[in-house]
């Protein structure tokens, strides 16, 4: 799960991260008047997405006086931000953020991940803050350093300081930077984040260490323990298919193929991928319909498939182990006639109560192409969809 600019920085200032004082805001006026109350001659106004390279985008601007305020808000408001991480299509901008204008003297990255390899949380720091992050680590990866924390002992006095001096933070700050990495590794691991993001970290005239930018993502696994971030999660900022797909507990991710799948069990829905680009196609989507399904949860999962414009197949692929052939069956049968089938659709069975599941099929009079295995069903597909294409 991700969360805005200003909801990561909330959370960051509670472990004691330095950031400029700032106000969120959905309106003009919202903004005018927290500017107001931030004081200052000196204001940044910051679009809102969950995507970065917002500043080069035009999501980003300086304002020195109230007015210039009202004028950066209302031009980024509701525009179409358009980034390197939005795709061609943009993102609407529907919050904005003011903050305190700070001066700058030099820019540095920061960055946490959990490296699965290592089985730790590896902090990565730059010199060269405020850019593209993947430009400077596929141009010049000398300049990432790296430390890998010990989960038990966390991030120690002596690596934060390492890695402070590797990126060139002046002695009289450095103290100043231990502080923060630590406050920054503290809230990393205690709010199960899955990414953290400082860029910029800032070193101000004032020879102050802030958190200019900060970006913030979960595990979604362990969200469950987390309300207080569920509630920050902002529909607005996310995939309609995806919102609906965990509406109804599916795990559907769509790829930018023309063969749908609907799969049983996570691995099934990988081999079945496979296949299907053994065969020479290529999946539409990823979706796992869980042990459980139930009809209605099949129809919705047709649904979802069916609202891709590059559909054209639709491969289900069961074992029925739990689940059940003839549930399944059921649900195909309700779906098709629910939401008019517009493509093939090939239906490979397996498991439990098999010979009922495929009479179901047989006897619903709909035109469906039966498969007796995982490869005649991927070659059926994708022979069904160079058909249909
Ligand atoms: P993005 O990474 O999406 O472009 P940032 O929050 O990093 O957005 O802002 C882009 C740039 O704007 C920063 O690299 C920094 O130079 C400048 N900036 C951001 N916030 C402030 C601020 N409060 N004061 C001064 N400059 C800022
Ligand atoms: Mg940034």
């Amino acid at each position: 799960m991700k969360i805005h600019e200003y909801q990561a920085k909330e959370i960051l200032q509670k472990y004691g991260v330095v950031t400029p004082r700032g106000i969120a805001g959905f309106s003009v006026e919202e903004v005018v008047n927290a500017a107001r109350q931030l004081g200052g001659n000196v204001w940044v106004v910051k679009a809102q997405i969950y995507a970065g390279g917002r500043g080069k985008g035009g999501g980003v601007k300086v304002a020195r006086s109230l007015e210039e305020v009202r004028q950066r808000a209302a031009e980024i408001l509701n525009m179409r931000l358009i980034t390197h991480q939005t795709g061609p299509e943009g993102q609407v901008v529907h919050r904005l953020f003011i903050e305190q204008g700070v001066s700058i003297e030099k820019e540095f990255y920061v960055g946490m991940v959990v490296d699965r390899g290592r089985q730790r949380v590896c902090l990565m720091a730059s010199s060269e803050g405020g850019m593209e992050i993947e430009k400077v680590a596929a141009d010049t990866p000398e300049k990432i350093h790296k430390v890998f924390i010990d989960p038990i002992a966390g991030l120690s006095v002596q690596q934060a300081e390492e890695i402070s001096t590797e990126i060139g933070i002046p002695e009289q700050s450095r103290s100043q930077a231990v502080k923060l990495l630590q406050s920054l590794y503290r809230a990393f691991d205690e709010s199960d984040a899955s990414l953290l993001e400082i860029n910029p970290l800032a070193l101000t005239a004032e020879k102050q260490v802030i958190a200019l930018d900060a970006k913030m993502n979960f595990d979604d696994n362990a969200l469950f323990r987390h309300p207080e971030i569920v509630a920050l999660r902002d529909l607005d900022e996310e995939d309609p298919v995806e919102i609906e797909a965990s509406k109804h507990e599916l795990s559907y991710i769509p790829l930018d193929g023309n063969i749908g799948c609907l799969v049983n069990g996570a691995g099934l829905a990988m081999a079945t991928m496979d296949i299907i680009k053994l065969y020479g196609g290529n999946p539409a989507n990823f979706l796992d319909v869980g042990g459980g399904a139930t009809a209605e949860k099949v129809t919705e999962a047709f649904k979802l498939m069916l609202r891709n414009p590059k559909l054209q197949a639709i491969l289900v692929n069961i074992f029925g182990g739990i689940m059940k052939c003839d549930v399944i069956a059921q649900g195909v049968v309700m779906a098709a006639r629910d939401v008019q089938l517009t493509v093939p659709l090939v239906v490979r069975l397996e498991g439990t109560n098999v010979e009922l599941g495929k009479k179901i099929l047989a006897d619903s009079g709909l035109t469906i192409i039966s498969a007796d295995n995982m490869a005649d069903a991927a070659q059926k597909a994708v022979n069904a969809a160079k058909a249909n294409a």
